[in-house]
């Protein structure tokens, strides 16, 4: 198909990514009468007849399985050493698979250094933004969204079977915070039903009742007129002209044909790993660190949660699959509280799987055979948890090249380094701990856990900072070497908190889109 806007139209506002960040930021921009926005996503435009209720089959058709190395201490490198990330290729980009809760960071969250005081091995900072400033922009964000379950927004979705047993256990437990908000509908708004609870939310929602931006922000945005959406369109190099300004886009089509799209402004939202790696392979003479690098740090302080996948098995059926992907959310254990041993906190996501998966990921630490075989027999009696808590930023928790091995395009592989710093450790055999007992005081008769999963979370690569030499972009987000360099996704974010970062993604990317304007009517940018 004929590109909408010329490539040679040095007007263009180029997007990388139509995700959380780069779907969002184009509707807005759009929708503020933004002319020739040129949106470019490395993936294919999956049609509503693909959506499959089937969790392999969905795996493998929406990931992004281009070659990636996982190093470090976390078990990843050892389970999934080419999948570091579980993170979606598409048109709508990971918003595909999420699972659609939706939790506001705490202010604390915002302001880790001040908060922690200084914890060796890890490099903490604070946002340069607080929660106030952001405050407005979740506002926006849960109305967008259609997020139920939080104040001002939906009604609560209806209570399932594994609800209603994680709520009991907690409520004897002592734990008093059993919360649901979800960017999933409860009534029919927007053009969207409500949620019909299938239960396959994380294999793209078939009917479209949980946002995500291939059904709101991008349909949106192209029926302005306003933006060109070029699928499978991967993005290889950024380019600057003699100024230092970026210029331009290289990217690759479907049938393997090269194209220079020129731009007035390039948004970067390819996710936290691929983003850091494009502005590394935009390395030139005059930026041999890649692209907003003069503080070294893009690619470090690489965080995916601290998390825990456990399955609690009681006498009688649960059917956890019966129901939303995320039945409830225990948010007792969020807070920072330093008596129990480390910094920041974590929430019991309330979470089914179904037996694919169950299956699949349950490896207990005896490996296969009887161990394997029970829990699994006991499948319908199972309720699960993802416990999700705070990574602490460490530079050397990282996304580099490798130094030899080359992708399909002939770019130098991304190279994903973790570990656990000891605080996030602590953290989660808390979470463990705690999930276990609350269930054994419940009625439960056993806990088995599933290794840590390929990363779904994946920020901090291109953090914010107030000052130019401790991150890459400011607080709008703009490259503080190159101001029109735009950071859009979750690779800005300074702190992991202990939320799910898509609702603060959302609320970045619609802000960012005010400052844009705002910038591009000055006549700075
Ligand atoms: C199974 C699963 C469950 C999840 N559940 C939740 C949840 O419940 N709550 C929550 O808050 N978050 C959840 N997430 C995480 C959430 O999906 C991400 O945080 C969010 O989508 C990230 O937004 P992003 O804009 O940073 O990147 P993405 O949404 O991943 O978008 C990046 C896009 O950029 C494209 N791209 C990358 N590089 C290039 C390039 N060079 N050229 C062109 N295009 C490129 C990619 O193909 C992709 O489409 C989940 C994720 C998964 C996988
Ligand atoms: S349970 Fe609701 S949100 Fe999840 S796939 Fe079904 S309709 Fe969509």
């Amino acid at each position: 198909m004929a590109a909408k806007f010329a490539l040679n139209d040095g007007e263009a506002i180029v997007i990388i990514g139509s995700g959380a960040g780069g779907g969002t930021l184009a509707n807005e921009l759009a929708q503020k009468g933004v002319n020739k926005i040129v949106l470019l996503e490395a993936g294919r435009n999956f049609e509503e007849e693909e959506i499959e209720n089937d969790e392999f089959g969905m795996f493998l058709k929406l990931s992004w399985l281009d070659k990636r190395q996982a190093v470090g201490a976390w078990s990843v490198a050892r389970t999934g050493p080419n999948l570091p990330a579980w993170i979606v290729k598409g048109v709508g980009g990971s918003t595909m698979h999420w699972a659609g809760v939706s939790l506001r960071f705490k202010p604390y969250e915002f302001k880790i250094r001040t908060t922690y005081g200084a914890v060796p091995g890890a490099n903490l900072l604070d946002w340069p933004i607080s929660y106030e400033d952001l405050a407005p922009y979740y506002d926006r964000a849960v109305q967008k969204m259609g997020i139920s379950g939080t104040p001002g927004g939906q009604p609560e979705l209806p209570h399932n079977n594994l609800h209603k047993v994680a709520s009991a256990a907690a409520k004897k437990f002592g734990y008093k915070d059993v919360i649901h908000p979800m960017a999933i509908q409860s009534v029919p708004s927007d053009g969207r039903p409500s949620c019909q609870q299938i239960g396959f939310c994380m294999q793209g929602c078939k009917v479209g009742a949980k946002w995500a931006t291939n059904y709101t922000e991008i349909p949106k945005a192209l029926a302005t007129g306003r933006v060109d959406l070029r699928p499978q369109s991967m993005v290889l190099k950024i380019e600057h002209d003699r100024e230092g300004k970026v210029s331009g886009v290289l990217y690759q089509d479907k049938d393997g044909k090269q194209h220079l799209q020129k731009a007035r402004i390039v948004a970067l939202a390819g996710n936290s790993i691929e983003s850091p790696r494009l502005l590394l392979n935009s390395a030139t003479s005059r930026f041999p660190q890649g692209l907003a690098n003069s503080s070294g740090q893009v690619g470090r302080n690489y965080m995916g949660h601290t998390t825990a996948g456990l399955f609690s098995i009681y006498e009688k059926p649960i059917n956890m699959h019966r129901g939303n992907a995320v039945a409830a959310i225990i948010a007792d254990e969020a807070r920072n509280d330093p008596s129990r041993g480390f910094f920041g906190g974590y929430y019991f996501e309330v979470l089914q799987m179904g037996l694919p998966f169950v299956a699949a990921f349950l490896r207990p630490p005896s490996g296969w055979g009887r161990e394997m075989t029970t829990a699994l027999e006991q499948y319908d009696r199972m309720a699960g948890v993802w416990v999700c808590g705070e990574q602490l930023p460490c530079e050397g928790n990282s996304i580099t090249l490798h130094a030899t091995e080359k992708d399909q395009y002939g770019l130098p592989i991304p190279v994903v380094s973790n570990s656990d710093h000891a605080n996030d450790a602590m953290l989660r055999q808390h979470g463990r701990t705690q999930w276990q007992k609350m269930n054994e005081g419940f009625g439960s008769i056993r806990t088995v856990e599933q290794p840590t999963w390929s990363s779904t979370h994946n920020l901090g690569t291109n953090r914010m900072s107030e000052k130019p030499r401790d991150g890459v972009v400011n607080k709008w987000g703009q490259s503080h070497d190159i101001k029109n360099l735009f950071v859009s996704d979750g690779s800005q974010f300074t702190s992991s908190a202990a939320a799910n970062p898509t609702l603060t993604i959302v609320s970045l990317a619609i802000r960012q889109a005010e400052y844009i304007v705002d910038q591009m009517k000055k006549g700075a940018i």
